[in-house]
């Protein structure tokens, strides 16, 4: 059953392949295909306290066991997924996975509140009517509190929201879930229009944390989005921190949370386990 409907999903994208290469095209098909074989997995990066270091969440990013490929990150099929109509069933899957995987931990004692763990959210399927029942539905179903997950939506995508959108981020701060806005600062953003999204958390670029160093644009744009997400009560997160210098001075602006290689890459949830969940503090 499953099979047939990953078969129909294929032959309807023939329809509008529209300017699609052949190569897209072949990706979209195994995608389909990959989506019924299980071949995506649920990676774990940690995101860690800039002042002392220790872990306070992490964050879910989708891979792809690519028969022939290897392991294949998401910059290569997120877009086409989109494209083909796959998102919404590969986010729910990677939804499904990460708060099965969070519950394992909570249950052997390994995660802890205040930690979260973020999941990715297409901001399309924030339009669906079923995505609070949906999600409410996972976190009963693992014994989970709703205070354990955070949504991040890049800021691009919330650019153009509809009121929908808006009210279903509502229902969700309501519920107790965090809302993050990542890759904060590529979407211009202005501060009036920060103000009227329901969110918690400003996730900074990467781009500005690798450039904050060396250009003093764009220091003075990172320390801006510090306080001006401090204004707002809103707390911040810097991704993609490589070096010391980098997590120091992000540390001395004020940021509250950092991720990226310095701390650790995206591993599997057993390998996260290992390394990270040793860690965490004491309940
Ligand atoms: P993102 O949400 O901004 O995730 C952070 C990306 O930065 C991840 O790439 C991560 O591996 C990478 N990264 C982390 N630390 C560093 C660092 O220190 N240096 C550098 N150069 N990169 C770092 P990844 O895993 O390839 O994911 C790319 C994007 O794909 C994500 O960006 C997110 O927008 C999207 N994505 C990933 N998983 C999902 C998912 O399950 N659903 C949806 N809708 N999107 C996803
Ligand atoms: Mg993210
Ligand atoms: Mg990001
Ligand atoms: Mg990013």
């Amino acid at each position: 059953r499953a099979k047939l409907s990953g078969r129909n999903r294929m032959l309807s994208y023939t329809a509008d392949m529209g300017t699609s290469t052949d190569l897209a095209f072949n990706i979209q098909t195994e995608l389909a295909h990959g989506l019924v074989e299980q071949q995506f997995r649920v990676y774990f990066q940690p995101k860690c306290s800039l002042l002392t270091g220790e872990l306070v969440g992490a964050e879910a990013l989708v891979r792809w066991e690519r028969p022939g490929h290897g392991l294949t990150l998401p910059g290569l099929f997120i877009g086409l997924a989109e494209k083909c109509g796959l998102l919404t069933e590969l986010d729910h899957w990677v939804m499904q996975d990460a708060l099965r995987q969070l519950g394992e931990w909570c249950q052997a004692g390994l995660w802890t509140a205040p930690m979260r763990l973020s999941i990715n959210q297409n901001v399309a399927d924030l339009q669906k009517p079923d995505l609070l029942a949906q999600i409410s539905g996972l976190l009963h179903k693992n014994a989970l509190q709703a205070d354990l997950l955070e949504l991040e939506i890049t800021e691009d995508a919330l650019l153009e929201h509809t009121p929908e959108q808006l009210a279903r981020l509502q229902a969700l701060r309501d519920m107790g879930v965090s809302v993050a806005i990542d890759d904060f600062g590529t979407g211009y953003s202005s501060l009036s229009y920060l103000r009227l999204l329901p969110v918690s958390v400003i996730k900074i670029d990467r781009s500005f944390v690798a450039s904050m160093l060396t250009d003093d644009n764009d220091a003075v744009l990172v320390r801006t989005i510090i306080d001006m997400a401090h204004d707002l009560g809103h707390s911040l997160v810097a991704e993609g921190i490589e070096t010391l210098p980098q997590r120091e001075r992000l540390a001395a602006l004020g940021a509250e949370v950092g991720q990226g290689y310095l701390f650790g890459y995206p591993v599997s949830a057993q390998e996260f386990a290992v390394r990270w969940l040793p860690c965490a503090p004491a309940p």
